[in-house]
Formats: structure tokens, sequence, C-alpha cells
């Protein structure tokens, strides 16, 4: 059994201490000890009812949740801020940002920092023992390893509760390169902090940033100017995942490779041997190449971008595919697919990865999103087999791979749904 040692300071206090006052309950919480000794600590007071969100692990404090700001002077943006709940108790810490529409980024709940008394209202050094727990987590999950080079080591708010939570914040290794993809103004603001946490790591030799300059001049910085601090300029990487080489292009899409399907493509490899198999939506052929690997009779791939399918085709001589066997072509997905359907042209297997569709704000703004998405996607996915007088049963259910971690009470983490259907 779990025994947890409560710090002393948090022994419930004689009901004669009990203050009058809004800002004192009848117990101190640590955060309330602590920024006692701050000074100018401001505090952003959630309306009645909205606290429960942020309390189940949502990190986003959105202007609409705050009633009042206390504090003289009010706070700047990057200011470390107290969340508190109605009866103005905190709730956690986070960075501030005057601008964003999420005001706040929470970066520890209460009950958090009562078991981690050293990063309680301390930045660097919550950077610091969060990246030490990012790495563990994944050298427990076998990544990097022999066979697989290119993973997720910081997964945003989505990364595990009490451990990962950095939202804004994504890196991605591949090789020895460290991509980071910043969208608040918080990740900017401790950027040499993050760049020292990712050079203690022996591997890496370079860091590419990649700030997402639209988002982050609704965060109020605009950096379209600023210069990578990566002097090698290096462009590409060479990475394996599953055994199999890619080339990674540093100005690609996202961070420029999608680690999160790794095991959706292994999944490929395993299932294809002596089929026919179509890649739609290939980028740069993750999960032709597996079908490749897995002995496929031929693999087509699809995609819109051409320089997508340069990388694609570079990968198969990269693995040294036979080419009669795997080739690429850039189409439209949704006119390729009438096209083949007219010819009533027939695959074995079809891999449909398609870009997220739904728009940012309103994936964020409905807590319940990725599952209600899935359910109204398998009502969809019935009413079109229906129509096409086809019967549909789902072999598999899978997500991102693992080290992409989702917090069950953040459900909009879990952004991607893999099924493995079977059609008759
Ligand atoms: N399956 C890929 C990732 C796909 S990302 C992998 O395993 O790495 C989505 C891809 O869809 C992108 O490469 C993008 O260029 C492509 N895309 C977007 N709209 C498209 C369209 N209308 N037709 C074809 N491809 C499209």
């Amino acid at each position: 059994m779990l025994a947890i040692q409560l710090p002393a300071r948090l022994v419930v206090r004689s009901i004669t201490s009990f203050s009058s006052t809004s800002t004192t309950a009848a117990t101190a919480t640590t955060l309330q000890e602590i920024a006692a000794t701050r000074k100018g600590l401001a505090k952003v007071v959630l309306k009645k009812g909205k606290t429960q969100i942020f309390r189940d692990g949502s990190p986003m404090v959105y202007s609409g949740a705050v009633d009042r700001i206390i504090g003289r002077p009010p706070p700047k943006t990057g200011d470390i801020v107290l969340v508190a709940d109605g009866l103005e108790k905190p709730i956690g810490w986070g960075l501030y940002n005057s601008v964003s529409m999420f005001c706040v980024r929470l970066m520890q709940l209460e009950e958090e920092a009562t078991r981690d008394l050293n990063c309680a209202l301390d930045m660097e050094k919550l950077l610091e023992t969060r990246f030490d727990a990012a790495i563990e987590l994944r050298r427990s999950l076998g990544l990097p390893s022999v066979d697989t080079t290119a993973y997720r080591l910081i997964n945003s708010e989505v990364d595990i509760y009490f451990i990962c939570r950095l939202s804004g914040l994504i890196i991605d290794v591949f090789g020895d390169v460290a991509v980071v993809a910043s969208s608040a103004a918080w990740v900017e603001q401790y950027k040499s902090e993050i760049e020292l946490h990712i050079r203690t790591m022996k591997n890496i030799k370079h860091i590419k940033w990649r700030p997402s300059i639209d988002i982050l001049k609704e965060e109020g910085l605009d950096i379209t100017d600023q210069t990578d601090s990566d002097s090698s300029m290096l462009s590409e990487v060479k990475v394996i995942e599953n055994g199999i080489c890619y080339n990674v292009s540093l100005a690609g899409q996202k961070t420029g490779f999608y680690a999160d399907q790794r095991e959706n493509r292994r999944l490929i490899s395993l299932i294809s041997k002596g089929q026919k198999v179509l890649d739609v939506f290939c980028y740069s052929g993750g999960f032709a190449l597996n079908a490749a690997k897995g002995g496929a009779e031929y693999v087509i791939g699809i995609d819109s971008s051409s320089p997508a399918l340069e990388l694609a085709e570079e990968n198969v001589r990269l693995n040294k595919f036979n080419p009669e066997k795997i080739s690429f072509m850039r189409k439209d997905a949704t006119e390729f697919m009438k096209e083949a359907a007219s010819r009533q042209k027939v695959w074995d297997i079809v891999i449909l990865d398609p870009p997220k569709l739904a728009p940012r704000r309103k994936v964020l703004q409905n807590a319940s999103g990725a599952i209600t998405q899935s359910g109204t996607f398998l009502r969809i996915l019935q009413g079109a087999a229906s129509l096409a007088g086809r019967k549909i049963t789902i072999l598999r259910q899978a997500g991102a791979a693992c080290d992409h971690p989702i917090d069950p009470s953040y459900p909009e983490g879990a952004y991607l749904t893999n099924y493995l259907l079977r059609v008759l």
C-alpha cells in the first residue's frame, strides 16, 4: 500500500486560527504558505463553478473562466501567478499571459506542489524535474533503441499528469537532433533553460527550434525575424523507426516526422504479406514503407504535397526497396478515390491518415471532444457502409504511440484514434 506522508504544514489548523478574511481558509494550502513569502505574486481568481475542470487536469485557463485578478501592480505576461477558486484559495500556479485567450498556462496543481515542494512556484526547478521525468519515462519505454531513433520526448499538455505537463511545448527527438515546437509565449521566454536541459542528453548534438508563428502571434509574440540558435543550419536528419530508415526534413510538416503513428505503422508491416496496399495521405511514406517491408505484393502512396513525396521516394532508395513494388503519386485524395472507385480498382489494405479537420479552437473548447469525435466517426462510418451495402467490423482500435501519453482527465489529449476495419 502507498502511504503518503503529509508535510507538517498541511496538518489541519485548529479552528481558532481561522481568519475571516477571504484570502485565508481554515487550512492554509502549500502554495498559500509559499506565496506568503513572495512579494507581488498576483492571484487569478476563477469564477464559481469553473474550478473543477482545472483541478481535474485541464492546463489552459481561458479568460472566460476568470472572475478577477488580485495584485498590485497587475501581472505581466510571463509572470508566475497563483490560480485560485472562488474563495481565493489556490488550486495551482502557472504563467500569466495578458494577450492570449489562455490567460494562464497552469504548470502545477496544489496537490502536486504538496508532493514536490522543490518545484512550487519555481519555473526553473519545475522544468528540470519534468525534463528528467520525461527522459526517464521514454527510457523505460525503450526509447531510443537500435531499431527506433525517432520519438516524442515532451508532449505538451497531453503528457502525463504529475510528471510532464508543459502546455505549449513539444519536443521530438530525431537521431541526434531535438526539434522543439513552441506554441506558447512561456516556451519562448524559457528558451535558454529548455535548450540547457536538452543539451544534458548525451545523444543530442543539434536543437532545431520550430515556433508556431501564427499561434504565438495570438499569444502576443511576433518572432517572424528570429534566427535559429542552431548554427549548423541542419536541414535534414536520418532516423530509424521499426528498423526502417527515413530521411526527416527539418523543414517538413509539423516537427518533420509523425512519430505518433509508429505502432500503427508497425502493425501494417505485420499484415501486409502478399497484399495490394494503398496508403492515402502518405507524407514521407511511413505506412507504405512498412507495408513494403512486410512483403506487400505492391504498394501505392498518395499525397498532395510534392516535398512529402520527394521524401517518400528518397526513403524507398534509402531502404533499397524494389521501386517496382512501391511507388508514389501526387494527387488530391478525394479525386484519386473517386477515380479509383469509377474504375472499380480494388486493394486488400487501404490506409487513410488525413490531416486534422476540426479547427483548433473548437477542439480545445470541447472538453470531451476526442470521445465524441470517435463516437461520431463510427456513426458516420456505419452510415457510409450501409449506403454502400457493405459490412464493417472493427478489428483493432488504437491511438498514438506510447511516448505520446494521455491524461484521462484531459480527453482533448487523445487526438489520434486509429481503427483497423474489416470491410465485407
Ligand atoms: N501517414 C503519414 C502522415 C500523414 S499527415 C505518415 O505516416 O507519416 C497528412 C498528409 O495528408 C500530409 O502529408 C498532407 O500533405 C496530406 N494531405 C492533406 N490534404 C490532402 C489531400 N486533399 N489529398 C492528398 N493528401 C493530402
